[in-house]
């Protein structure tokens, strides 16, 4: 074991703060990483102020972060897919049971023996698992991603939870050319959405609460944006939509989206506020529409996901800012004030 920097949160009111974390030293199949960037997902939020407590208990102290990009320091005997030295990206997983059927699919994020990057049993130390808030993280190889060397590392570090998070419903779906496709909250998931359904071809609508955020939507490449609080906006849209991906952190009217989709159209959830939604059955039986959800993406997907990006040349528009400005990030993320991904440059935690 070694210690490792990190920012914690002792309870769900206490703010994130500087600390020591022990970390593994690499076994045979680990990477070691010099984490470089770490995004900030909402998720983070939700988690260090215990808002999911019914699903995922958080225990203290908790190091979020599932958004990571850095550079190899050590790789165990029997790594052959990174060096020192390399690029390396870890995203919401750091192991499965590699047996199960999910696995065997590539779909390891559903596996019943998965474990999240953090605030889960940690089979190596006996604690739970500590987060991208961090200098270092040592992880399984079969849980590190390459990145393309042509992608800014700020920009890039989002991909590996709101790049995938968007990128799998929307290919599970079958977004392509042709489709009308609903993002909802240009907040760091949603404008990768836009990005991504955008270059998928769609015909692109983003709903937002925000009326300010109207020529960034444009510009990351939707077609038409409604301001989803204007009824008569939304009314011209009812029954049009082939699918729609709710990207909201909070509570908002579920069934006034329902009523955009078309005989048949799907509305898949990645958002996950804290209460549940009241749906109407009516909007959902009269036109066959489905209500869904969906969970990340699995690592193969992931590493389609990076190429992808590496490809188009999309990153996330990110903020960057030191570990130090953490807190306040979270105050702004509750205020749906950030463009559009904050990216945590770790060199800040050497002085902290
Ligand atoms: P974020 O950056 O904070 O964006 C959320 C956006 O939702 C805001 O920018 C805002 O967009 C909109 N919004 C906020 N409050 C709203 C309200 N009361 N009514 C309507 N719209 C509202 O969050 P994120 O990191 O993208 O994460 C979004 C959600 O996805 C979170 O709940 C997170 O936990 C969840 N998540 C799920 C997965 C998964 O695998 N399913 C993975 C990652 C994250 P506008 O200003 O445009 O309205
Ligand atoms: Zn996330």
């Amino acid at each position: 074991m070694y210690n490792a920097k990190a920012f914690s949160a002792a309870s769900a009111t206490s703010p994130l703060a500087s600390t020591q974390i022990a970390r593994r030293d690499p076994t045979d199949t680990d990477v070691q990483i010099e984490i470089v960037f770490c995004g900030i997902c909402h998720s983070d939020l939700h988690q260090v102020r215990n808002e999911w407590s019914g699903v995922m208990p958080t225990v203290y102290p908790c190091v979020p972060g599932h958004e990571i990009v850095g550079r190899v320091t050590k790789v165990g005997s029997g790594v052959k897919k990174f060096k020192v030295g390399d690029i390396a990206a870890v995203g919401c997983m750091v192991d499965s049971d590699g047996t199960c059927p999910n696995c065997k699919e590539g779909l390891e994020q559903f596996c019943p023996n998965l474990t999240l990057t953090y605030n889960f049993p940690d089979k190596h130390t006996g604690g739970v698992t500590y987060g991208g808030y961090s200098d270092s993280i040592v992880v399984d190889q079969r849980f590190v991603l390459k990145v393309p060397s042509n992608l800014d590392l700020a920009g890039a570090a989002p991909l590996l939870c709101a790049g995938i998070t968007t990128f799998s419903p929307l290919h599970h779906w079958g977004v392509t050319k042709g489709k009308k496709v609903g993002i909802v909250g240009l907040g760091g998931l949603g404008h990768m959405g836009v990005k991504f359904a955008h270059a998928l071809g769609a015909h692109v609508v983003l709903f937002t609460t925000s009326p300010g955020k109207k020529d960034d939507a444009l510009r990351l490449g939707a077609d038409e944006v409604v301001i989803s609080k204007n009824a008569d906006e939304m009314a011209k849209h009812a029954g049009s939509f082939d699918f729609i991906l709710d990207a909201v952190s909070a509570d908002h009217d579920i069934n006034a989206l329902l009523g955009l989709l078309r005989r048949d159209g799907n509305l898949t959830l990645v958002g996950a506020p804290e209460k549940p939604f009241p749906v109407s059955a009516f909007n959902l039986i009269f036109a066959r529409r489905s209500l869904s959800g969906s969970l990340i993406g699995g690592i193969a997907e992931t590493q389609e996901m990076l190429d992808f990006c590496g490809k188009h040349n999309i990153t996330a528009d990110v903020e960057v800012i030191p570990i130090q400005k953490v807190n306040e990030a979270y105050e702004r993320l509750l205020k749906a004030d950030v463009k559009y991904r904050f990216s945590i440059d770790m060199a800040s935690l050497k002085g902290a």
